[in-house]
């Protein structure tokens, strides 16, 4: 069950103030430049992943005839590129050899790209065009999530062949009988050009996160990813962190589980070395089995608050005061007893809770709460849709709690999971007793049958390394990446892009 944050809030804070949405955008001090229309395909969707991490457009009126700075990222039409003249060109490269990403995005089948003066020779673009599958190299622009996946495609576009060895290949696509590059990277003094030769997708809505969980997708959007985050300075070699959070355990009187909570953590650290999981505890549970916590303690594990003091609906609660200070000193309490730790991450039963109850859990000092990435319609409805269900966190604003966002293992497909990963947010995956068959009375056939529910996900992160981390860890990590944190909210995709006029390059 889950209580919408109500409409007038949403319009009051998120909207009304937009300056403080602009201040927070701008204080990255990133922008880019776009030289196309507004309306373009390209001018859209670098504007959607520009926004996405939060960096911010660079408006010039049509009569600006020199470049503003500072930006990090230049993005442009492969045809206004071919078109440049040599001064245009030289200048060009002189604000990518300072340090700028340059984008060049789609291109003619059979044309010849001249590399000139950025660096020596050039390329030449096939004839052929239609795509049956793709593959991602390891190149250090790749995210690390997504190195050497490969699947199948069903994309026109041409690759590049005759390329000289400096352009480095990100992404291959095969044709008939023949693999070549669909995006490169070349390193231009210190900065970098980016062709990407995919022909760029018409404008779309689709949230980023879907996108990029479709096969059939990735290969017309990671361009731009790469691109935005190729400005930004990410750093791609660092792997997601990954989280299991069980609910409602430890519970009173859970003396018959044991055998199935250790089981289940064997499995879970057979497929996953070292997985983190952390037990969200009710803090009026206080008779807890040792040889419960013991077993826990034998493993990676946590504890998260699951409620200020009781397992109820948050919203029902008259005296909040009272909730809260019961419910600390019985924390105070099992502290001492079990000599345990509690986060202070919050997850409130049943996810249920209002803005009032966020905002106290945010002075109350906790870093974060958790929900189900599709339990707040309401929010994301807030966002535009192309970043709807594609930021890490729901962010109210500084005064609330913040909501990161954590998968129920059904949604966890491969390519959603690599999404995430891709994008290097956290993954965070809920599980409740049921799930891993550690409710009490509930009794497993001999081969566990349930714990299968969670092998996907925990293979996924062991295949890829992400890193256990506890909540209170990953929410910290995400405080100081401001940028995955704090997604901008202020914008729609109109307003969010303007473009560079072409009439300064013609
Ligand atoms: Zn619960």
């Amino acid at each position: 069950m889950t209580i919408s944050v109500n409409t007038h809030y949403r319009e009051n804070d998120w909207f009304a103030s937009g300056e403080r949405g602009v201040s927070e955008l701008n204080r990255t001090g990133d922008s880019y430049r776009i030289v196309a229309e507004p309306g373009e395909p390209l001018a859209r969707l670098i504007g959607q992943f520009a926004q996405l991490r939060g960096m911010s457009n660079r408006r010039c009126s049509s009569e600006t005839s020199s470049w503003p700075e500072p930006e990090r990222l230049i993005a442009m039409n492969a045809q206004v590129f071919a078109g440049l003249g040599i001064a245009k060109r030289n200048e060009l490269k002189s604000q990518v050899e300072a340090g700028r990403t340059l984008y060049i995005r789609g291109s003619k089948p059979g044309a010849t790209c001249k590399l000139d003066p950025f660096g020596p020779g050039s390329f030449e673009l096939s004839t052929t065009t239609n795509a049956s599958s793709y593959r991602f190299t390891n190149d250090i622009l790749v995210p690390n999530a997504i190195r050497n996946e490969a699947g199948s495609l069903s994309l026109e576009t041409p690759g590049a062949q005759r390329y000289h060895p400096m352009l480095r290949p990100l992404l291959y696509a095969r044709y008939s009988n023949d693999e070549r590059p669909i995006i490169m990277a070349m390193q231009c003094g210190a900065g970098t050009i980016l062709f990407d030769l995919t022909p760029c997708p018409p404008a779309i809505n689709e949230p980023i996160l879907h996108r990029l969980a479709d096969p059939s997708k990735r290969a017309a959007n990671i361009g731009a990813l790469i691109a935005v985050d190729t400005a930004r300075g990410r750093d791609n070699t660092i792997a997601s962190a990954f989280d299991l959070v069980m609910d409602d355990r430890p519970a009173n009187f859970d003396y018959f589980g044991i055998g199935r909570l250790q089981n289940f953590l064997d499995h879970a650290n057979s497929l996953s070395p070292g997985v983190h999981i952390d037990f969200a505890w009710t803090p009026n549970q206080t008779h807890i089995s040792r040889r419960y916590l013991s077993v826990l303690q034998t493993f990676n594990t946590g504890f998260v608050w699951h409620g200020f003091l009781r397992h109820v609906d948050h919203n029902q609660i008259e005296d909040l005061d009272g909730e809260i200070a019961a419910g600390r000193a019985l924390v105070n309490t099992l502290t001492k007893k079990y000599g345990v730790v509690f986060q202070n991450v919050m997850v409130f039963p049943y996810e249920a809770t209002n803005t009032n109850i966020l905002a106290r859990a945010g002075r109350e000092g906790f870093l974060a709460t958790m929900e189900r990435a599709d339990s707040r319609p309401d929010l994301d409805d807030a966002l535009p849709i192309h970043l709807s269900y594609s930021t890490a966190a729901h962010t109210l604003g500084d005064e609330y709690v913040p909501i990161i966002r954590r998968y129920a293992p059904a949604m966890l497909s491969r390519g959603v999971m690599l999404a995430i990963a891709t994008l290097g947010y956290p993954l965070i995956a809920t599980a409740h007793p049921r799930d891993a068959a550690l409710r009490r009375f509930k009794y497993l056939n001999s081969n566990g049958v349930s714990f299968r529910l969670f092998d996907h996900v925990f293979a996924f992160a062991g295949e890829k390394k992400l890193r256990p981390l506890s909540l209170e860890q990953i929410a910290v990590e995400l405080q100081q990446n401001n940028n995955l944190w704090k997604a901008p909210l202020n914008s729609n995709e109109s307003s969010g892009v303007s473009a560079f006029p072409l009439s300064a390059y013609l």
